[in-house]
């Protein structure tokens, strides 16, 4: 018996970015906010997001088609789960504006540029890197570092399952963006204290203190560059989605930088996708072109990691899986 499967399948993939552009759209009106209430008409969601009654109606369809709306018998809406409200935790609410960002997008297009000549495709097309263009266009860097704190909000748990932070008197988190995972780590930890270390402007706008003002005692936020250096003598540096955003040569750096802050008996924290088997484990290696396309940077099989992490001084003691597609890497420095 010959099936139709394959080919159908391959079809949903091809217009997969047809999925991923009506969401963006749907959440960059904040539909699923609108809907949390209750079910809802396109024209009466329309007046208020001052969208066009039959096109918003249209794209919800669509969306309904895919499960991402339900449409009931009197042409009203809701939402089928939470995820693209933007007051939940883990919300995918800020991926989904982020992926439609014609910076992002844009870059997504030129991937068979990338592919012909190995280069950046984010700087080819904006002239600057993604980390000088989000500090140049703060609306932009805003939308990222919510990607990234929605993101983290989810993995944390997930790491902190593997890992007993509680033994750490004094952790840094590099490159820590808004601090969410520091904060989850306070929470249950509560003999610890946490330095944020980030870029002066992500530091300044002091997220963390905002929204998690009782560890105000035991937090502070360093701003600077961690090619340069990274605040001393913590016991523990945690490093989530840092490495991934650059080749080996900055990564090396980046971690040489942390060795020269190290304790002998400090632990190396590095939370990443580590690529899996052949045929298996997209998110990784969609994450990985992401990588290759906005910064030049990479996700690594276990060994990358290990030659890494021995290039720039460090033993890998451990990569531990988690509930999620993250791993936990934990390093010591080499010698000790
Ligand atoms: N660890 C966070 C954020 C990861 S995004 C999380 O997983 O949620 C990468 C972070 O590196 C961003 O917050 C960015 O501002 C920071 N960063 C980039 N270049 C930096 C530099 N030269 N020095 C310090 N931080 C930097």
């Amino acid at each position: 018996m010959t099936t139709d499967a394959p080919r159908s399948e391959l079809l949903r993939l091809i217009n997969g970015f047809q999925a991923s552009q009506a969401i963006h759209v749907a959440a960059a009106f904040g539909l699923a906010d609108l809907l949390k209430n209750g079910p809802r008409s396109a024209a009466n969601l329309a007046e208020s997001t001052k969208t066009h009654p039959v096109a918003l109606y249209r794209l919800m369809r669509a969306l309904a088609s895919l499960g991402v709306f339900e449409e009931d018998d009197g042409g009203r809406f809701s939402m089928v789960g939470e995820f693209l409200r933007t007051d939940v935790a883990g919300t995918h609410a800020p991926m989904a504006q982020f992926v439609g960002r014609p910076n992002v997008w844009q870059t997504w297009g030129h991937l068979l540029f990338a592919v012909r000549t190995g280069a950046v495709a984010f700087d080819h097309l904006h002239g600057d890197g993604v980390w000088t263009y989000r500090a140049r266009h703060p609306e932009e860097g805003n939308i990222f570092d919510r990607v990234m704190t929605a993101g983290t909000e989810r993995f944390a748990e997930a790491v902190m399952d593997v890992c007993d932070f509680g033994r750490f008197r004094h952790i840094v988190d590099v490159g820590g963006g808004d601090g969410i995972f520091l904060a989850k780590i306070l929470a249950s930890n509560f003999e610890t204290r946490g330095t944020l270390f980030d870029q002066p402007h992500v530091v300044w706008r002091d997220a963390m203190r905002l929204r998690f003002p009782e560890f105000a005692d035991r937090y502070e936020s360093i701003g600077g560059n961690f090619f340069t250096s990274v605040p001393a003598g913590a016991d523990a540096y945690l490093l989530k989605w840092i490495l991934h955003d650059w080749d080996d040569a900055a990564s090396i750096e980046i971690l040489r930088s942390c060795r020269r802050a190290m304790k002998p008996t400090s632990r190396l924290l590095v939370v990443e996708h580590v690529i899996g088997p052949p045929n298996s484990a997209p998110e990784g290696k969609f994450m990985d072109l992401t990588m290759m396309l906005m910064n030049g940077g990479r996700e690594r099989t276990r060994e990358e990691f290990a030659t890494l992490f021995a290039e720039a001084g460090f033993r890998l003691t451990c990569a531990t899986p988690t509930a999620t597609t993250i791993s936990l890497l934990q390093g010591t420095l080499d010698g000790v």
